[in-house]
């Protein structure tokens, strides 16, 4: 069976077929500026492997999700976010409709860059 779905915006990102601002490349996760940012620094990270939600993962997920989180405070950085504390980002899962997940390709936004961007 193919990682990939076909149907999948987000699985034709990482095949190439739709272009994208990449942050980060590696085997497994791809990072890409979003394309309707709403923070000065708004950036999602996904799997390369089609995974459409984190209410979908599995106990064998666990390396992947850990090392997406692990490289979430890397890339933030490298895109501009001030360091912790004073600076810092948002670090966010939308899963499911009630969660505002849109794409169903398990994704993780990260919103950074001075406030007031951010409310709430
Ligand atoms: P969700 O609401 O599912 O958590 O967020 C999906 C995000 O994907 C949205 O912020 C939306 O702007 C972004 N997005 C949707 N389609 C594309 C695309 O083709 N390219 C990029 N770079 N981002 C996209
Ligand atoms: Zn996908």
């Amino acid at each position: 069976m193919s990682e990939h779905d076909p149907n999948c915006i987000f699985c034709k990102i990482v095949e190439g077929r739709i272009p994208s601002r990449k942050v980060h490349e590696d085997e497994e996760i791809l990072a890409f500026h979003d394309i309707h940012p709403w923070a000065p620094v708004h950036f999602l990270m996904i799997p390369k492997a089609h995974i459409p939600s984190l209410a979908h993962v599995k106990p064998g997920d666990a390396g992947l999700l850990g090392r997406m989180l692990t490289l979430a405070p890397q890339l933030a950085l490298k895109e501009g976010c001030r360091p912790y504390p004073e600076g810092g980002y948002r670090v966010v899962c939308n899963t499911g409709a009630d969660g505002g997940q849109e794409v169903h390709h398990l994704h993780i936004h990260v919103f950074g860059g001075p406030r007031p961007w951010l409310k709430g």
